[in-house]
């Protein structure tokens, strides 16, 4: 594809809303926050947040918390909160030394509540949870009111510190703000602010049997924190007036607003931790950190460079209308970085094998391969030509068609740092396949250059059959064959084809020796990336990305 067009990098609605309240003397200091839910990893949504709320504490005179929103004890658990700290940090920000929980303020909330019912501002109420649902109206018709309702405060606060007390079963009852069943805002109608849930919590055990619901833990969690700016996602717009309901009835340290902007959605991806948690969970993919997975850990696995996500939440920006962005964005920033960044080694995907015949048996010789074409410094190294090779099975046709330039019987072409060579002969089994070439090579023409000045119009990639080494290769193309792919019955979207496993390449002998963990070009292949499946016997690599963007096509042929 050709480059997207970048829209004005590193302004955006929300650095302007912040430069003005700091022009105004509002605030000495920004304090925003990234507020996971621990219950699954994060995702490449997540990453455009956490660029976002850390980033603009890097730009601004201020300081970023990551505080896990862990109220809900039923999903949640310490692997998510452990996977998440990690990936933040592989993102390149840091919390410093402010990391908090949700469940910290526990003690507060469930004061806050008491307080709220004691002003007449909350009740208990012993409605089903289907029973609430049904009477809480819709958009155009206002909900009813709770028959329990208008329960005194002693009664309230009595079934209430029952209900911390865990004398109720799950569901029996809840506490809900009294507001306005009538309200044009579903929001404002009486939500719920704690449920009764008897459940082992990763942080505070079996102290609580009962939680506080995201509206009521989250605004009151920033307002605890001193956060200024605290920015979610658009769904959140119509909880803002609840947000700012509970900060405006609550003895509150401080006064925080809630700035919304889009999500991100990308082509071909769900981004959504209950559509990952059920892929993960029903084998469609080996893992969280599975390489097709749009989690961060997914994409570390399969060598995807940090910076190439900074570059590309960066390149997307922040606005106030949700929109898809195009998977290939992603594709090109990730090229962009390992171009600069990857060195090159040579690998067969799927090997031929040739014979030199004119080279003499048992003779080697080293020759010089560069390791970076734009970058001197990455230097040089050797890999050793003889008479035995292999070369990529596309590489070859018996019967080309006419603008095919690579090896053909009688056709001339350049080994990569080497020679040139032609195609003698070809050898097939009893199917007729062909499974080995006779070349001959020209000793003039040593570094891949001919002192009579010919041309060869192909230069192919190589490597010696006795010192290259065996690998398993696994190519991948997305997850889904739809472009958008449907999250209420993803597994019919899923693409069929989304790993292929070459378990007969060949790899140069220095890439299997090194245990470098950063991604290498193999040269006209992509780029790719040593797997944490690799064995001593047999090295895996993962494909990070081909080198042009093929994968629409890919997705096409199926
Ligand atoms: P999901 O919908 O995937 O379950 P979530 O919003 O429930 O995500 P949280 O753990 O609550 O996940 O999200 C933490 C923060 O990341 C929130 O501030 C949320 O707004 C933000 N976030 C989540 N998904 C995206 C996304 N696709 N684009 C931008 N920000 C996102
Ligand atoms: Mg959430």
């Amino acid at each position: 594809m050709t480059e997207p067009v970048a829209p004005e990098v590193g302004r955006d609605f929300i650095r302007d809303i912040i430069q003005a309240d700091l022009d105004q003397g509002k605030y000495k200091e920004i304090v925003t926050r990234f507020p996971p839910e621990p219950n699954g990893y994060l995702h490449i949504g997540h990453a455009k947040s956490i660029a976002l709320n850390f980033g603009i504490a890097q730009e601004f005179p201020g300081r970023c918390h990551l505080r896990f929103d862990d109220t809900n004890p039923v999903k949640e658990e310490q692997e998510y909160i452990d996977s998440i700290q990690a990936d933040v940090h592989w993102l390149g920000y840091d919390w410093g030394k402010n990391l908090f929980y949700a469940s910290d303020y526990f003690d507060r909330l469930y004061e806050w509540a008491e307080k709220l019912i004691r002003d007449g501002l909350a009740y208990v109420d012993d409605q089903s949870q289907e029973e609430i649902r049904l009477s809480r109206g819709t958009l155009t018709e206002p909900g009813k009111n709770s028959p329990f309702r208008d329960r005194s405060v002693d009664e309230n606060l009595d079934l209430f510190r029952r209900m911390k007390a865990g004398e109720f079963p799950n569901g029996a009852r809840v506490l809900r703000a009294k507001i306005d069943m009538s309200s044009g805002n579903i929001n404002l109608r009486d939500p719920v602010l704690y449920r009764i849930l008897h459940a082992h919590h990763p942080r505070t055990g079996t102290k609580w049997s009962i939680y506080p619901s995201y509206d009521y833990a989250h605004g009151q969690s920033d307002a605890i924190e001193g956060i200024t700016h605290s920015i979610c996602t658009l769904e959140f717009e119509d909880h803002r007036p609840l947000y700012d309901w509970f900060i405006e009835k609550l003895p509150v340290p401080s006064r925080p607003h809630q700035y919304e902007m889009a999500r991100l959605n990308l082509t071909y991806t769900l981004l959504s931790k209950r559509v990952l948690t059920q892929l993960v969970r029903d084998g469609h993919v080996a893992g969280w950190d599975d390489p097709r997975m749009p989690t961060m850990a997914g994409m570390r696995r399969r060598g995807v460079p940090p910076a190439a996500l900074r570059e590309f939440v960066k390149r997307i920006g922040v606005a106030k209308a949700n929109s898809v962005v195009d998977v290939g964005m992603l594709e090109f920033c990730i090229r962009e970085e390992l171009n600069r960044t990857a060195q090159r080694r040579m690998a067969v995907l799927k090997p031929l094998k040739v014979v030199i015949e004119n080279y003499p048996e048992g003779q080697t010789e080293e020759l010089e391969a560069i390791n970076h074409p734009d970058d001197p410094t990455a230097g040089t190294r050797k890999i050793t030509f003889g008479r035995e090779l292999y070369i990529e099975q596309d590489d070859f046709m018996e019967n080309p068609p006419k603008k095919f330039f690579r090896l053909s019987p009688g056709n001339e072409v350049r080994l990569r740092y080497a020679y040139f060579v032609k195609c003698t002969g070809v050898i097939k089994n009893d199917k007729g396949e062909v499974v080995e070439l006779r070349c001959s090579y020209d000793p003039a023409t040593k570094g891949g250059n001919a002192p009579d000045g010919r041309k060869v119009k192909a230069t192919m990639h190589w490597l010696p059959a006795a010192t290259s080494v065996p690998a398993e290769i696994r190519i991948y193309n997305q997850l889904f064959a739809n472009p958008s792919p449907d999250a209420a019955k993803f597994a019919a979207d899923l693409n069929p084809n989304s790993l292929e496993i070459l378990s007969d390449a060949r790899i140069e002998a220095s890439v299997a020796e090194s245990n470098a963990t950063e991604p290498m070009q193999f040269e006209r292949q992509g780029y790719f990336v040593r797997d944490k499946d690799s064995t001593p016997g047999k090295p895996v690599f993962s494909r990070t990305i081909g080198l042009r963007d093929t994968f629409a096509k890919e997705v096409a042929k199926g």
